[in-house]
């Protein structure tokens, strides 16, 4: 009789969870995945997915405003809050159902309820005991909120997405990716739009041009973008609400969205119980194999905190079954991921940001690019694409790529290819160009940046 009984207990039916119950059970695995939400996860059910339809929602606006340059007349256009957001939950469910279909033909058990260890072969879920040779944390991440925010006064992303009304007046807290893309959401859908964030400059960790440069794109669409500031206080107003900021100005809003990050679902997963360190911030501590400190324990995706991306975990994932299952042991590279923010207009990047560039390597060329895309000519919309190369002097390897602008993440995607092989300057430079695209410029940015002040002498 088998020892345990599954070979595999994946907590959390998420993208990552979902990809190594698969790949696990398609080595020969017996495998049970529990989720005590809706199979799919953050991104499938209230994050990636959902987001970029509402983002595509929020666009339409500027495509109707742009017609016009091109001579089509659109007249009473309105916009209804409770469609849009009913044809995304359906979407949503239809990729729901989806996911089941796939559990159940890759003969993978699932159990719904939430997942609590007992010890390091022990999952207790849905009033039963459920023993495993190996068990896989994959069961993400939740958004929190700063101090005096709570359920009642303000909602984070899980409950946008799920509104009854679109909100008139609302104040976006943050100035990470979550924050960005739903400012521009809401902007773009008509709600008057605050944002306030308590850093020099929103999304920190991204090129400097980026964020200057998506800072002025939205202030450009009519978000208030207040830097540098914090919330002293919210307190209800009828209806509404009312913030007071630092500098002691009031605000009156309609709801209040706290985009200010995500944390662990570790609290109650009993990590301890079965031998599994956590590291700052309630985060499963791992190896570069995704091991835990309990060796038969595994964890992957945003309960790990490396970095949480949908296609990172999914990797880590195959890392994980091909590593246990498979008999091919590998380790995810966590170098030169690009990533997208699906703010208005989107950025795509990929590896290096200037700053982080100069400090590994010293000495760079730096190209960039900034202009109107040609659409814009004639539907003169004030909106620019910035883009930039970061190349390392001496071997003259490109190690960034970044834009700001019409299909970015589109666009670097593909550069993402190059980039991870290390190409050359002189690479890209041979690329021909498709003419006439935005993409284009990447392959045909020729004049250097001046070298900044201060940084001659160092290289
Ligand atoms: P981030 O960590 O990116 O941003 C959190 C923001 O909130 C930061 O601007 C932070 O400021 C601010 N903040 C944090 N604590 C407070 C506080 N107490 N008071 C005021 N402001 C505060 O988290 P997000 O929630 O935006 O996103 C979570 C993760 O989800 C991201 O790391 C990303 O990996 C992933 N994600 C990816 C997307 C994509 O790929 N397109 C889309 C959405 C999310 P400061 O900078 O000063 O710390």
């Amino acid at each position: 009789m088998a020892r345990f009984d599954y070979d595999l207990f994946v907590i959390g039916a998420g993208s990552g969870g979902m990809r190594a119950a698969r790949a696990s059970a398609a080595y020969g695995a017996k495998v049970v995945i529990a989720e005590d939400n809706r199979v799919g996860g953050t991104c499938v059910i209230r994050g990636c997915v959902p987001k970029k339809l509402l983002v595509y929602g929020a666009h339409v606006r500027e495509e109707i405003e742009d017609a016009a340059g091109y001579g089509w007349t659109i007249e009473n256009a309105s916009f209804d809050w409770p469609t849009l957001i009913a044809n995304k939950d359906r979407e949503i469910a239809r990729l729901e159902a989806v996911y089941r279909d796939l559990l159940a033909a890759s003969s993978v058990m699932l159990v719904e309820g939430r997942a609590r260890l007992l010890d390091p072969h022990t999952v207790e879920i849905a009033g039963k005991q459920i023993t495993a040779d190996k068990i896989l944390i994959a069961n993400g991440a939740h958004p929190v909120r700063p101090e005096g925010f709570t359920p009642e006064n303000s909602i984070t992303s899980n409950e946008a997405f799920h509104l009854e009304k679109l909100p008139k007046r609302i104040a976006v807290l943050g100035g990470g990716y979550i924050a960005v893309e739903f400012a521009g959401i809401f902007n773009g859908l008509g709600s008057q739009v605050t944002q306030i964030y308590r850093g020099e400059q929103i999304l920190r960790g991204f090129d400097d041009d980026l964020r200057h440069g998506l800072a002025a794109e939205l202030r450009v669409k009519g978000i208030d973008l207040n830097l540098k500031t914090h919330v002293k206080r919210i307190e209800k107003a009828g209806n509404a609400w009312r913030l007071t900021l630092d500098d002691d100005s009031d605000l009156e809003i309609d709801r209040i969205m706290c985009a200010t990050g995500r944390v662990p679902n570790t609290a109650d997963l009993g990590a301890e119980a079965a031998g599994v360190a956590l590291g700052d911030g309630g985060a499963v501590k791992v190896d570069a194999f995704s091991q835990t400190s309990q060796p038969n324990i595994y964890a992957i995706g945003d309960v790990t905190n490396r970095l949480n991306l949908t296609p990172v975990a999914i990797r880590e994932a195959m890392a994980f079954a091909d590593t246990v299952f498979g008999g091919r042991p590998w380790a995810m590279d966590h170098d030169t991921v690009a990533s997208a923010v699906f703010s208005q207009p989107p950025i795509g990047t990929v590896g290096l940001t200037e700053t982080a560039a100069r400090r590994r390597f010293g000495a760079l060329d730096i190209y960039k690019a900034s202009f109107r895309p040609m659409k814009h000519t004639l539907s003169r919309r004030k909106e620019r694409t910035v883009m930039k190369l970061v190349v390392e002097r001496s071997t003259q390897r490109v190690r960034g790529a970044h834009m700001l602008g019409v299909d970015a993440p589109e666009i670097i995607q593909s550069l993402a290819v190059a980039v991870k092989m290390g190409a050359t300057k002189q690479q890209f430079d041979e690329a021909v160009a498709v003419h006439p695209t935005a993409a284009e410029e990447f392959v045909t940015m020729r004049s250097k940046e001046p070298e900044p002040a201060g940084v001659k002498a160092a290289s």
